[in-house]
């Protein structure tokens, strides 16, 4: 399938009804490159139908506009679209309630940044090295013409998938195109307090527990913290309310790995991973049937949560193994340079 950029103008000649989605659990990259996007085809193709098919935003993310347009679940009229554009979605299942519309569509379109894409699309536009798929959105509009309510949410996306600019896929070109939407006028301070730093109190019960009940394994390179039903039960805690834990968790000195697991249901678990420098988490997350990037990725796996951990720290062993081995190569052949 082709991977290219590709000209919006040229991309909607002709359609009627556009349908936009993303992954499943909508995470700030997702929901800001989508309603980005949204807002700049509502304003620049007026005459086009165009329709959001999202799961539940959360709440901190009703900051932006134009989120209870969102369509949280299939509507039996609408069934055919002569486009579909799929945002920050590393395969087809990870569309969620939505793919049967991806799958009917005349034609469909990929944009996103998961290292993990095969590029399952008509027309994709894969970056695996953008900070995150907004930012890949901001490369399609026209900057000229990009409206306060698109730039607020893709400025939303770039800030998540960026830790707020600190993360290592954060290059001079995303500050550039961030620059982009601070001069629209948006309230860029507002929105990285509101949306990304501030927490609920359950929140932050829920993180105090993870960060209390978290163990170094692997002479302390990784760190690892389990949150069972019965304590999501016990704070009243929703799934969206795990986000970032596993991001404060790899803060830890010393570590390499963070691996976080929440129990989704007896025996699965949906497991996040972070590595600092030297681990792929991605390919561990593909190698179980997930995926992700080389720096945070995902899956969900059986087994219990002992089980889970062992098979994934097995894994970390042989790319440590692996990166050991080399070392020792290069400092044979510094050896015998001498
Ligand atoms: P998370 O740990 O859920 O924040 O996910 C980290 C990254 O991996 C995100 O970019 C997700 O889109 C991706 N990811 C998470 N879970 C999965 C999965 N089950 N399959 C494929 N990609 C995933
Ligand atoms: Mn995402
Ligand atoms: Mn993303």
């Amino acid at each position: 399938m082709k991977n290219e950029k590709f000209d919006l103008n040229q991309l909607l000649k002709d359609k009627k009804k556009v349908a936009l989605g993303g992954h499943v659990r909508p995470d700030g990259d997702c929901i800001g490159s989508v309603m980005g996007l949204y807002h700049y085809l509502k304003q620049e193709y007026p005459e086009i139908q165009t329709d959001v098919y999202l799961e539940k935003i959360p709440e901190a993310f009703r900051l932006i506009k134009g989120t209870d347009e969102v369509y949280s679940e299939l509507r039996d009229e609408e069934t055919l679209y002569d486009l579909f554009l799929c945002l920050d979605c590393g395969d087809p299942m990870r569309l969620g309630f939505s793919r049967p519309l991806f799958e009917n569509a005349k034609e469909s379109v990929c944009i996103d940044h998961h290292i993990s894409n095969e590029a399952f699309a008509d027309l994709n536009y894969i970056v695996p090295d953008a900070s995150s798929t907004s930012e890949l959105v901001v490369t399609l509009l026209d900057e000229e013409r990009i409206p306060q309510e698109s730039a607020e949410a893709l400025y939303m996306g770039i800030v998540h998938d960026t830790g707020v600019f600190r993360y290592s896929c954060t290059s001079p070109e995303t500050m550039e195109n961030a620059a982009k939407l601070m001069r629209k006028g948006i309230n860029g301070n507002e929105i990285i307090e509101k949306t990304f730093y501030e927490k609920t109190y359950v929140q932050n019960q829920i993180l105090g527990r993870a960060l209390l009940e978290s163990m170094l394994i692997m002479d302390r390179k990784c760190i690892v913290s389990v949150i069972r039903k019965n304590s999501m039960e016990f704070f009243h805690a929703e799934p969206s309310d795990l986000e970032g834990i596993v991001s404060v968790l790899r803060q830890t000195k010393g570590v390499e790995v963070a691996i976080f697991l929440h129990e989704i249901e007896p025996h699965k678990y949906k497991v996040s991973m972070r590595s600092k420098d030297l681990i792929d988490v991605s390919v561990i997350a593909k190698h179980f049937g997930g995926g992700g990037h080389v720096r945070a990725a995902g899956v969900t796996m059986a087994g219990s949560a002992h089980d889970v951990i062992n098979n994934i720290t097995e894994q970390i062993a042989r790319q440590f193994e692996v990166l050991e081995q080399k070392e020792k190569n290069s400092m044979v052949q510094e050896f015998g340079k001498e």
